[in-house]
């Protein structure tokens, strides 16, 4: 084990992140690139414990406002949670990493129930932890339920992989002259609504004191670099 930065990390993705070019659903190739960046630093010996989102197959707060009920909508939102996650597992099982997924919402022919001790257990053992079905409860996110497995799971940080490299001032793929940030306070990505995760997973991560790392997930050796802590990013603290 050399150099790791962060012994234990909770990796937050988003399922946008596996649509790859068609911008929708689960792209084989997408998935693959990115599991060979986990697998990569698994490698290196640090307890990955993942969350990954919906948005590529299902948004509760669309559906809601084309005049779905929110709380169905969102119990969608969470099941496409689920298929992402075995997607991933299969994946990264395929290149030979021991992975587990565990769902908020039970589902016993597909995945664990998410018990806090067992994943923990897991981590222990050296398994990726893939939590699906975010919370368990609508009107949440993936975000948030990344911050709150983070802390349960005891988590050092909460990575998150974007399509950039970090927090800007603006939209760095709209705006030529967007700033990245290098570190930013909890209440600075608050005030200035700097769109990274929601308020609610930015105020829990707060409220615990828990950093939040900003990277681009789409630069092959990134997720490395970031576990051994060395990389520009933006680091929220
Ligand atoms: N969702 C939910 N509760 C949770 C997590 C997710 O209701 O704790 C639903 C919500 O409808 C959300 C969808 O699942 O729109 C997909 O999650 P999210 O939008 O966070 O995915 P991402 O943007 O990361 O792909």
């Amino acid at each position: 084990m050399e150099n790791l930065r962060f012994k234990r990390v909770l990796l937050k993705l988003s399922g946008e992140a596996l649509a790859g070019p068609k911008g929708f659903g689960i792209d084989p190739d997408t998935v693959i690139a990115f599991c060979k960046e986990i697998v990569e630093a698994a490698s290196l010996g640090v307890e990955l414990a993942m969350v990954i989102g919906g948005g590529n197959i299902f948004r509760g707060m669309s559906a809601s406002a084309s005049g779905m009920d929110r709380a169905s909508a969102d119990y969608m939102g969470m099941l496409a949670t689920v298929m992402n996650a075995v997607a991933v597992q299969d994946a990264l099982e395929k290149m030979g990493l021991s992975t587990r997924v565990l769902s908020a919402i039970t589902m016993q022919e597909v995945c664990e129930p998410y018990i806090r001790r067992r994943a923990i257990r897991h981590l222990e053992k050296g398994r990726v932890v893939i939590c699906a079905a975010g919370t368990g409860n609508p009107y949440f996110t993936t975000d948030t339920a990344a911050a709150l497995r983070a802390m349960e799971l005891k988590s050092q940080v909460i990575i998150k992989g974007t399509k950039v490299n970090g927090i800007y001032d603006k939209d760095p793929k709209k705006y030529d002259d967007a700033v990245m940030f290098n570190k930013l306070t909890y209440m600075e990505v608050l005030e200035k609504q700097l769109r990274v995760m929601d308020t609610t997973a930015v105020s829990l991560a707060m409220d615990n004191n828990m950093p939040i790392v900003v990277f681009n997930m789409f630069v092959p050796g990134n997720l490395k670099l970031v576990v051994t802590g060395d990389r520009a990013r933006t680091i929220v603290e």
